[in-house]
């Protein structure tokens, strides 16, 4: 009998049945048939501590005994106020508010809607926003607006709006990249949206800290709000709990979601500065920031939210993201050396490279092989064209990870 669920980034007819998951353990996935799996993508960079984290599972079965989803207009509940509390202590200084909603995509369609909603409330109608070449915002036509244009929009690209562009500051590329930031603020923006550190979807480019402080030094002078997308590298992907803090800098606008909960429920939150939420305080109802998503501040959800924070406090977790970044430069360092390789790279628990193909690309020939290949040795790894990486949760093990180097170093064998 074939199945009537239609996948998501899937073609369906090229790809092989979908393996059924019985159940996650720490950082793998067990299928139906016993078959254990190591997560090297965190289940799409979702789950940071590891799958099923005691703690945050009592605390969903435990929230279970009082609430459900309830209206977050004219109600609250202790949850989402406890939640937005603790994560104003641990976000960067100065941002004052949080609003909630449930996905990474809907966080950023939030931070765009503030940030022209601010500009309108202000009596300044700025509606242009400047994005950086292989970003990823997600995939609402906002967010894909705002996104890098390929071959996964082409087929929507009459609903995309206009956005300014500036290049990816490749290694030595750093100043074409800020002369372009600031060629653009002169002409007014209401925003720049950015990933800091690490750009995740376009193939886990990676750049300096430094250069995100002079990108955000570049908007406060020319008062061009700064909105940065979290969605993937918040929660310690980078070495520390937000890329953010690498750089010192504090955004008007910051995106969180996949590793908010611990990767265990859709929860997401769009922080902004007191200046944006002031800007919509009114007794003028017009200027209302009118948005809203059914299941906004899911209150399971956020209590998983909060679990998770309480694991950041409880537990040695940054000890353990420095242990696993020096994990993964141990063994990816060997590649270095390897001529079938090239852009070997890594930020914090983040650890990427490039096989050198002739068929490079997305949608590249080479990617679906290649999965195929560590599937076969009980890896997920899915490569963005020819861009391998390894990104697992944090519970993961020298055991663990050695093999699958080992496949990544066979690949080229194989390809060879
Ligand atoms: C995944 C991701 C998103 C979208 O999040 P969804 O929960 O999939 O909608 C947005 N921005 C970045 C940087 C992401 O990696």
């Amino acid at each position: 009998m074939t199945s009537p669920v239609w996948h998501p980034f899937t073609q369906h007819a090229l790809a092989g049945a979908m393996i059924p998951v019985a159940r996650t353990q720490g950082a793998h996935l067990v299928a139906e048939d016993g078959r254990r799996i190591l997560d090297g993508i965190s289940s799409w960079w979702v789950i940071t501590h590891g799958h099923r984290h005691p703690a945050i599972m009592a605390a969903i079965r435990e929230a279970t005994q009082s609430l459900d989803q309830i209206i977050f207009a004219g109600f609250t509940h202790a949850p989402a106020e406890q939640l937005a509390a603790g994560l104003l202590k641990v976000a960067p200084p100065g941002l004052t508010r949080v609003f909630y909603s449930d996905s990474g995509s809907t966080s950023v369609e939030v931070a765009l809607k503030m940030a022209l909603g601010f500009w309108r409330n202000t009596g300044e109608a700025r509606s242009r926003i400047v994005v950086m070449e292989a970003s990823y915002h997600g995939d609402t036509i906002g967010t894909m607006s705002v996104g890098e244009r390929g071959v996964f929009n082409a087929a929507y690209a009459p609903l995309l709006f206009e956005v300014e562009r500036i290049p990816f500051p490749a290694p030595g590329r750093e100043e074409a990249t800020l002369a372009a930031l600031e060629a653009a603020c002169t002409e007014a923006p209401a925003a720049f949206i950015v990933e800091p550190l690490v750009l995740g979807a376009g193939g886990m480019l990676m750049y300096k800290p430094d250069l995100l402080k002079a990108m955000h030094a570049i908007c406060a002078r020319h008062g061009v709000l700064f909105i940065a997308d979290e969605v993937m590298t918040g929660w310690g992907r980078t070495g520390t709990r937000f890329a953010c803090e690498q750089a010192g800098i504090v955004p008007d606008i910051l995106c969180l979601s996949k590793g908010l909960t611990g990767g265990a429920l859709p929860l997401a939150v769009t922080l902004c500065k007191e200046a944006i939420f002031q800007a919509h305080y009114s007794d003028d109802r017009t200027k209302t920031f009118f948005h809203s998503s059914s299941y906004t501040a899911n209150p399971i959800a956020c209590a998983a939210a909060l679990a998770n924070l309480a694991v950041w406090d409880d537990e040695p977790v940054a000890a353990r993201i420095a242990a696993l970044g020096a994990l993964q430069e141990e063994l990816i360092a060997p590649f270095r050396d390897d001529p079938r390789f090239e852009n070997v790279r890594r930020c914090g628990t983040i650890a990427a490279l490039d096989l050198k193909a002739r068929d490079a690309g997305y949608l590249a020939g080479i990617g679906p092989l290649l999965y195929d290949f560590f599937l076969t040795r009980d890896l997920l790894i899915r490569p963005l064209g020819n861009t391998l990486y390894l990104m697992p949760p944090y519970c993961v093990t020298r055991a663990d990870l050695e093999p699958a180097y080992a496949a990544i170093a066979a690949a080229a064998d194989a390809l060879a």
